[in-house]
């Protein structure tokens, strides 16, 4: 087992047996925020991390800019997360989004906002985040290995180290911050739930959320590269309308991504039927739409149809739209009925597209599922069924849509945990 480069050479070296009062196994935000926490409150903490370095998800986070928090209103926070909001009352109360962007303008990292309250580095640098928090937990005095935690000791429903592929290590405290199981790559393979599980807890489904969307109809793939500003989408199942949203998407080889859509994924859970419905034209209702495209049509009244959109729309998505239209390409515009001006009004404003499938869960930006709540006081992170055990971040079967919402949750619940013990 070696010690992490966080400390420079030879120093803080462990010696294998000793013994700590808290054990944290995975260092990224979650993980590394509980350490600092609980060694700021005098524990000597041990960090354990797999990866030869910290933080390694955290420094792709927001295209390597990292979203760390958003400025939404307590409401819009947890009505950004689908799933167990009542879970993170207490946690997101004691350490909320200003609390976040505090501590890290503490730690020297300047924060900006952007559109929809997404809260950013100043240097947009994802890596700037990943040293602050290096900083938080040395200026602490956490000791961090390297090594790969492979199963929690416990005897008689209380924890009392772990065992790692190099050696032991005990404390009467551990704190599983392993994350989910998307983008493995990083470190993120599932091992907390393992451990979970072992001790005789209950891990929902774990499945895909955020994650980019594949769809049945081809004409979606000969948009690829086309992103879309400012529409609004509907996700429909079984023909009810179940999430909308606003913003922007993006078309692929296999489907469609972006903010929007990623955020729509979070619902689509089963093999029912799903269309993902877009409205390209949100600010103009279906009448001043029309206007809009009686203004065009008479201004282009001697051009073919397939040449008279190009105010409307972007140039990549002009043939698709003529084509599903219906109307030929060649037609003169002022040949063009009312019941067809009437049928790509509609198209306008309902285009639709069918899901196939999401994409695999090694793509998605988080896992749905995790540490059943109910098992969890969420007061402390303590676990409900073994003395010691504490979860925080990913892994706890908790999670929202994009916005610098998933960090949030990691930061709050790492707080948490790290203080309450
Ligand atoms: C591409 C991408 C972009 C994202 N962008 C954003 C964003 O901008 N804003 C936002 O809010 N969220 C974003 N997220 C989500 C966010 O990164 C995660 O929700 C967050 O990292 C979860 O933190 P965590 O500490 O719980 O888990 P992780 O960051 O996954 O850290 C868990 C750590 O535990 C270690 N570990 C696992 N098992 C073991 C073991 N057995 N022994 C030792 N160590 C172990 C892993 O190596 C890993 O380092 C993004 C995710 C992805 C994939």
């Amino acid at each position: 087992m070696t010690d992490l480069k966080i400390y420079g050479k030879n120093t803080m070296s462990i010696n294998n047996m000793e013994k700590y009062d808290v054990i944290v196994i995975g260092g990224g935000p979650a993980g590394m925020m509980a350490a600092g926490t609980a060694a700021n409150n005098g524990k000597r903490v041990l960090l354990i991390e797999k990866n030869d370095m910290l933080g390694r998800k955290l420094r792709i986070t927001g295209k390597g800019r990292c979203n760390i928090t958003n400025t939404a209103d307590d409401e819009t926070f947890f009505d950004n997360l689908p799933k167990n909001s009542k879970f993170m009352f207490s946690s997101y109360y004691n350490f909320n989004n200003y609390d976040v962007i505090d501590f890290f303008n503490t730690l020297g990292v300047e924060t900006v906002e952007e559109r929809g309250g997404r809260v950013f580095p100043k240097s947009e640098k994802a890596i700037d985040v990943v040293n602050a928090m290096i900083k938080f937990i040395k200026d602490a005095k956490v000791s961090a290995k390297k090594d790969k935690v492979v199963k929690i000791l416990a005897e008689d429903n209380t924890v009392c180290g772990v065992k790692c592929e190099s050696g032991e290590y005990f404390a009467d405290n551990v704190i599983i911050a392993t994350g989910g199981r998307s983008y493995p790559l990083t470190g993120s393979t599932g091992d907390g739930y393992r451990f979970a599980k072992e001790l005789g807890h209950t891990v929902t489904e774990i499945r895909p959320s955020l994650v980019p969307v594949e769809t049945k109809d081809s004409w979606c793939r000969e948009l690829q590269g086309l992103s879309l500003r400012n529409i609004s989408i509907k996700l429909v199942k079984d023909s009810k309308e179940i999430f909308s949203d606003f913003g922007e998407m993006i078309f692929t080889h296999f489907g469609v991504s972006g903010p929007v859509i990623l955020s729509a994924s979070a619902h689509i859970t089963d093999k029912s039927q799903y269309k993902l419905i877009l409205d390209l034209k949100p600010a103009l209702d279906e009448k001043t739409l029309d206007k809009r495209i009686l203004r065009d049509f008479e201004s282009f009244s001697n051009k073919n149809f397939s040449n008279a959109l190009d105010e409307l729309l972007p140039k990549k998505l002009i043939p698709v739209i003529v084509g599903l239209s219906g109307i030929s390409p060649y037609k003169k515009v002022n040949m063009i009925t009312k019941e067809e001006r009437e049928t790509l009004l509609k198209l306008l404003k309902n285009l639709t597209i069918t899901v196939k499938r999401l994409r695999p869960i090694d793509e998605a930006i988080v896992t749905r599922g995790g540490i059943a709540v109910n098992e969890i006081n969420p007061s402390t992170m303590e676990s409900k069924l073994v003395k010691g055990l504490y979860f925080c971040g990913e892994v706890i079967d908790v999670d929202a849509y994009t916005g610098g919402y998933n960090l949030q949750i990691a930061f709050s619940t790492g707080r948490q945990a790290g203080e309450s013990i």
